[in-house]
């Protein structure tokens, strides 16, 4: 199958170095992941880290000022896809999440003696953090309902609120906590975003939370998501980053681009399941025929395929309108690219784990864990149907009412028609 676009001839040699060293060095470790002593996979981590830092391939979605090497959507497309191929690739690229996207932040909202303490570490790995938004109660899909408080008290913030879903929370060094500093005025403008750093008194992890994708989570260990409690958690002002209410415009930022790599992995993860799928198909026989030869499996492989076209083309055109006019002028484009991808990889591996039967089911191929994994992609980042609306009304956007639509609609068409034929016969015939 061939999948590519051209890219820049001095481009190529990256993607190409990219797709060797994640489908020879990487997937080959997949079956043992997690099966590992801990102490002996980080070295194994810093080792392979190294090798993309040495290749200039390391954290590649920060503008240069970070160390990146500001490449635009266009080029961080077909890189992420082949990240996507492989679940912990990002890990080894220096793109994980919640990492990247609070990185982002910093770089845009915090000062220096900020970047100094948190931005800087947390680029080179030093220091691990998480983002906390997301509440019991209220704050979610709609983020502007947060319960959680932050109130002056001399020159520091108490806060207190309930947190959960904060991915990392339980073994962050600092969290990037969301909050109400001031409930009058426009909800948009009624949050704070503060540091809080590990052990910081008054804030308590109750637990890491069971989830599809780590069903049995150890305390503490990377990837799982802490529900998390702030009782008159006292911090000082310097931990305010921006202005007390610059809280939403910072989680837009921080949110444009990361909902676009997203859609970017799951379509190369979509890439390499098809793969399993395709070869499944070919080398195993029933009722007499390949599966393969099974025109039930050639339709499942057709929908796969023209899904993941699909996904790919709508994703490449918000990236392009990224790189040209901007994340927000590109908002409905990204939405698209979101809410459509994450559909279609769970499509895809769905239709996966059927074709290859119970070894699909099994813990055997990685399609099982990664259809519980990315579950979570049709809700985190927000919902689809948030996203839906978005597209939609942006889609609406300018369409005036017209009166009387449409009985009194259609006849006065058909009227400027007959005029415009009329015209043209008298154009044509002088
Ligand atoms: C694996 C994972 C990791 C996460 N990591 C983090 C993290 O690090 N930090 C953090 O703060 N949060 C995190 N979250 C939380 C995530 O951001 C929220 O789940 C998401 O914003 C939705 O909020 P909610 O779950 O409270 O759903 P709710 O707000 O309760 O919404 C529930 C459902 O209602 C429907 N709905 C909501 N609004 C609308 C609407 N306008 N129109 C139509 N239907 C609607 C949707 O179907 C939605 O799924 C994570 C979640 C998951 C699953």
């Amino acid at each position: 199958m061939s999948w590519d676009f051209e890219n820049d001839p001095e481009f190529q040699p990256k993607l190409d170095w990219m797709r060797t060293f994640i489908d020879e060095k990487l997937i080959p470790l997949e079956p043992i992941l997690g099966k590992v002593p801990d102490e002996q996979w980080q070295v194994v981590k810093a080792h392979l880290q190294q090798q993309v830092k040495d290749e200039g391939l390391w954290a590649c979605h920060l503008d240069p000022e970070l160390g990146g090497l500001g490449f635009g959507q266009m080029k961080l497309a077909p890189m992420n896809e082949l990240i996507g191929r492989c679940m912990y690739s990002m890990e080894i690229f220096g793109n994980q999440a919640p990492d990247s996207g609070n990185s982002e932040l910093l770089a845009i909202g915090a000062n220096e003696a900020q970047k100094e303490k948190w931005l800087w570490p947390n680029l080179t790995g030093n220091l691990r953090s998480a983002f906390a938004l997301t509440e019991p109660f209220e704050a979610g899909a709609d983020p502007t309902r947060l319960r959680t408080s932050a109130r002056k008290d001399g020159d520091d913030w108490l806060i207190n609120g309930h947190k959960w879903f904060c991915t990392n929370g339980s073994c962050a060094d600092f969290i990037i906590v969301m909050a109400e500093t001031t409930p009058e005025g426009r909800p948009h403008k009624h949050a704070g975003m503060f540091v809080v750093e590990k052990g910081t008194p008054g804030m308590r992890i109750v637990r890491d939370i069971p989830t599809m994708g780590h069903p049995e989570p150890k305390l503490g260990a990377i990837g799982n998501h802490a529900e998390i409690l702030f009782e008159d958690c006292r911090i000082p002002a310097e931990n305010l980053i921006g202005g007390p209410g610059d809280g939403f415009i910072l989680a837009q930022k921080r949110l444009g681009g990361g909902r676009i790599h997203h859609a970017m992995r799951w379509i190369g993860q979509a890439k390499r399941a098809l793969e399993i799928t395709c070869e499944r198909a070919v080398s195993r026989e029933s009722h007499g025929r390949r599966l393969s030869d099974h025109q039930m499996i050639q339709d499942f492989i057709y929908t796969s395929r023209t899904e993941i076209e699909a996904a790919r083309l709508i994703t490449f055109q918000a990236a392009w309108k990224m790189d040209k006019v901007g994340a927000h002028a590109a908002r409905a484009e990204i939405s698209m690219a979101k809410a459509y991808s994450s559909r279609m990889v769970l499509g895809v591996l769905d239709r996966g784990i059927q074709v290859c039967g119970a070894l699909g089911y099994s813990g055997d191929l990685p399609l099982e864990e990664w259809y519980r994994s990315t579950r979570f992609g049709t809700i985190g980042d927000g919902p689809d149907e948030v996203h839906k609306v978005i597209v939609a009304r942006d889609t609406m956007k300018g369409i005036e009412p017209v009166e009387g639509w449409p009985t009194a609609h259609i006849p006065s068409r058909m009227e400027a028609a007959r005029e415009n034929f009329a015209a043209i016969i008298g154009e044509a015939s002088a």
